[in-house]
Parts: structure tokens; sequence; C-alpha cells
């Protein structure tokens, strides 16, 4: 009995194995020029069909991720950012952190890099599977206060919390009401040891009162965010003045 070519690419695309469908008479050449075995030529097909979904995942992961920029921590330079050690780096990007749903808190001032090095962790957990989601404050609490009727932002919304890693970036440039800073909790008491959260601010946790305005509410977003946390201060120069471009 023989099968044509086009069958079997059909079958292969009924069971959604899409790309070796497309693939496949290439393979067949290939086999018949080396001689592979039944057990080689399985494993070379196998092989391509996941490190192809693979690829695909990334693609996918990284358009949801919805970084402003996508810079690695290969880019990262710690000549610049005296306050964090190579070891400290090495740990970070290890993200054990992330297997164990605790939160990274990167403090500072404009410019010293948290945004960099959250993204950075972030193109990190997507190449190792992980979903990941970037969001700034100022782009969140809109969202959620257009929740209940906005499609668009009930899509986006359940993205973050399907999240494994949620950045929420800028945490505190603006001042929220009541209503957004409890629709706030809301959120981080649904992340909450389900995934991690990676918070960039240029305050620290003992000003959050004064822009979250309640003082309950600020008690209970800071007691999830920093129960299981590592906070992380940087410091120095903004790398943005120092290597301002200039047309002159
Ligand atoms: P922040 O979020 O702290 O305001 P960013 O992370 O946005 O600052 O950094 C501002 C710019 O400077 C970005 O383009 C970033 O890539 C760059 N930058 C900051 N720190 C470093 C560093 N240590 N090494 C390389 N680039 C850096
Ligand atoms: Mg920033």
């Amino acid at each position: 009995m023989s099968f044509s070519v086009e069958s079997l690419q059909n079958q292969f695309k009924h069971f959604r194995m899409s790309e070796t469908s497309k693939d496949l008479p290439d393979f067949l050449r290939k086999a018949e020029t080396h001689s592979w075995t039944y057990q080689e030529f399985l494993h070379e097909l196998l092989s391509h069909e996941e490190s192809c979904r693979e690829k695909k995942m990334i693609e996918r992961y990284l358009k949801w991720a919805k970084f402003p920029y996508q810079k690695g921590l290969e880019e990262f330079d710690l000549q610049e950012q005296r306050s964090l050690s190579a070891r400290q780096l090495k740990q970070l990007q290890e993200l054990s952190w992330l297997e164990q749903s605790f939160n990274l808190i990167f403090l500072g001032p404009p410019g010293v890099g948290k945004t960099h090095l959250a993204i950075g962790l972030g193109l990190a957990a997507i190449h190792c599977g992980q979903r990941v989601s970037f969001i700034s404050m100022g782009e969140l609490v809109p969202l959620l206060k257009t929740e209940d009727y906005s499609r668009k932002s009930q899509i986006q919304l359940n993205r973050i919390r399907k999240a494994d890693l949620v950045i929420i970036d800028d945490l505190m440039y603006m001042a929220m009401d009541q209503h957004e800073a409890n629709l706030f909790f809301q959120l981080i008491n649904h992340l909450y040891e389900r995934s991690s959260i990676i918070l960039t601010s240029n305050k620290g946790p003992e000003d959050w009162g004064e822009l979250l305005g309640d003082q309950g509410i600020t008690t209970a977003i800071l007691d999830r965010l920093l129960h299981r946390s590592e906070v992380i201060h940087l410091d120095g120069e903004s790398h943005r003045i120092k290597y301002r471009e200039s047309v002159f």
C-alpha cells in the first residue's frame, strides 16, 4: 500500500502538527539522502515540531507581555549600577524567586535601570516558558475601571490575572482615589501567592499610603506585596541624563 506525501501531510495537519506537515517532503528527502533509521527519522521530525512550537510560544508570549521595549539582562551594565552585585543579578536571573512566587520590588530614582531590569527578567522568564504581563500603573488603573463594560480591558486583565509574572511599572506616579485603590487591592489579592509581581517605584513603601489614600487598603496591599518579597534599592545617576542624546 502506498501513501501520497500529500495525504500524509493532511494527516499531520489533522493532528495539528502543522510544521511537520509543511516540512515533510524535505524530511523525507533528507531521510533518503542520509539513510536515516526509522528511529532517527521520527526523532528528527518530532524535534523539529517541538522546536517550532517553542518558537511560536515565545513569539506569542512576547506579544502578550506588551513590553514597552525589549532589552535583555545582557545589555544591563553593572558598572553603571553599583547598588546591584554580579552575584545578586545572577541569582535574579536564575528565576528561583519566580518558581517560589516571590515578588521583587525595585526602588530608586528615575533612570537607574528599574524598568530595564524588570523587562530583562521578564524576557528571561518567557524564554523559560512563563507567561508575563507588563503594565504601567498609569495604564492599569484605567483598565481596572473600565473592566465592567470594555471587552478590551477584560481581555488584557484576564491575561494579567493568568500570568506567572506581572510587572507593574512606576507604581506611584499617580495618586489614587479610594475606588481605584480598592480595585488595585483586589488585583493584588488575586495575584497573591499565585504569581510573582515585579513592582518598580521611585518611592518606598513608607510613602505608598499617601498615594493610595486609604490607610487600611494600603496596609492590606503592602501586606500581600511584601509578605514574600525581595526589595532591591537601585541608586546612582540617571542613565537617561548621563547618556542624553543631543543634536548639537
Ligand atoms: P527607570 O525605570 O529606573 O526610570 P530605565 O530602566 O527605564 O530607568 O532606564 C533608562 C534607560 O537607561 C533605558 O534605556 C535603560 O536601558 C538604560 N539603563 C539604565 N541603567 C542601565 C544599566 N545599568 N546598563 C545599561 N543600560 C541602562
Ligand atoms: Mg521606569
